[in-house]
């Protein structure tokens, strides 16, 4: 039996787009080249971004007067660039906190700005999103910025906050085109490629046009989003092989029946998933039920112990990389798109024997 890939990221990549690659990786187009060998200012990259930025426009149906942006240095380095291009003179941003990687987001943005804190879900262990009737906006905030899902955590929006005036602001990386999103209703989204769309060394990011062109004096030239937009994100070189795999897997998505078909399977996946831990006595999930994540499932073994053992007995099966991420502990399972049904149905037969074994052990 071939693995099963579960990694948080880098995550698994549909076997159609490795294939995809291979070609790219030895002669791409007939050209004699490879995508790594071809020069970015040629009619050859040229092609390749067009590519990309058009199969993502269409499968996310984004509105005119956004701009795609190609960009490097991570989600984690958005939580920087961000706030020096969208904060255009105000003083402060509102950031939801919903785990760890919203945390960071907004300690990072204190480096630039004043930052309030909307609401914290530290009181329920990040368990859940905090109620919304409780959260506080500031109307003079640049920004509101949330983490739509939280990799570590597995807390997820299941629907997009209304915060009025305000532009929303969202680090979409690990559910981004996963399911349908109304770009329309967001100011700025910006993911790491290698969770769902990709590989490292590639960050997306789509802005609203009218927020453009105010970027704080300091900002590097390379992370001014105002001068990527206009040269195609052509500032320096860019990272040529990765928004190569990103166009792949748009066309992947696409061919496959787009986001809404995207969205079917990855709720299939999760209630697969999320079913057999229910039904168990001995499997757990703390995430309340109605902010679950589709995308990681995170749950507990009864000790620690058997955790180790698991993951253990789990790798030597074949069913890889379900560690929890290092600030939760546990299991966690991502289930991102190139993860297919049978993985998650052999990932369920495997916990039933697992738990069935130790249990005639103890
Ligand atoms: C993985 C992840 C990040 C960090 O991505 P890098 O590419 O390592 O910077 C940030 N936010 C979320 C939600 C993530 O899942």
């Amino acid at each position: 039996m071939s693995p099963y890939n579960f990694a948080a990221g880098p995550s698994s990549l549909p076997a159609p787009v490795l294939e995809a690659a291979r070609a790219g990786f030895e002669n791409w187009d007939g050209s004699g080249q490879s995508v790594m060998e071809i020069p970015f200012t040629g009619s050859e990259y040229e092609s390749i971004h067009d590519n990309a930025v058009e199969a993502l426009t269409r499968i996310l149906k984004i509105p005119d007067g956004y701009r795609v942006l190609f960009m490097q240095g991570g989600a984690y380095g958005q939580f920087s660039i961000l706030p020096m291009n969208l904060l255009r003179g105000a003083d402060r941003a509102d950031y939801v906190v919903t785990g760890h990687w919203s945390r960071r987001a907004a300690q990072e943005a204190l480096k630039y700005c004043s930052v309030n804190i909307v609401a914290d879900g530290e009181n329920s262990n990040y368990l859940k999103i905090p109620d919304r009737h409780l959260w506080s906006l500031n109307c003079e905030a640049a920004y509101c910025h949330i983490t739509t899902n939280e990799t570590a955590n597995g807390v997820q929006f299941h629907t997009l906050p209304d915060t009025g005036d305000v532009p929303l602001v969202a680090d979409v990386t690990s559910d981004f085109l996963t399911a349908p999103l109304d770009i329309s209703r967001l100011g700025a989204i910006y993911a790491s490629a290698q969770k769902n769309i990709g590989i490292a060394g590639l960050t997306l990011v789509v802005v609203r046009e009218s927020l453009l062109g105010d970027a704080m004096p300091i900002t590097p030239s390379v992370f001014d989003y105002s001068r990527l937009a206009t040269c195609k994100s052509k500032v320096n070189t860019p990272p040529v092989w990765a928004i190569y795999i990103a166009g792949l897997m748009f066309r992947w998505i696409e061919s496959e029946g787009g986001l809404e078909e995207m969205s079917r399977r990855n709720a299939n996946k999760a209630e697969i998933l999320y079913e057999m831990i229910g039904n168990s006595d001995y499997y757990s999930c703390n995430v309340e039920r109605q902010d679950r994540s589709l995308v990681n499932v995170c749950f507990a073994l009864p000790s620690p112990v058997l955790e180790m053992k698991f993951l253990e007995s789990a790798r030597a099966s074949g069913f890889l990389n379900l560690e929890g991420h290092s600030a939760a502990g546990g299991v966690r399972a991502s289930l991102y798109n190139a993860v297919s049904e049978a993985a998650v149905v052999a990932l369920t037969a495997f916990m039933d024997d697992f738990q069935r074994l130790e249990s005639r052990v103890s």
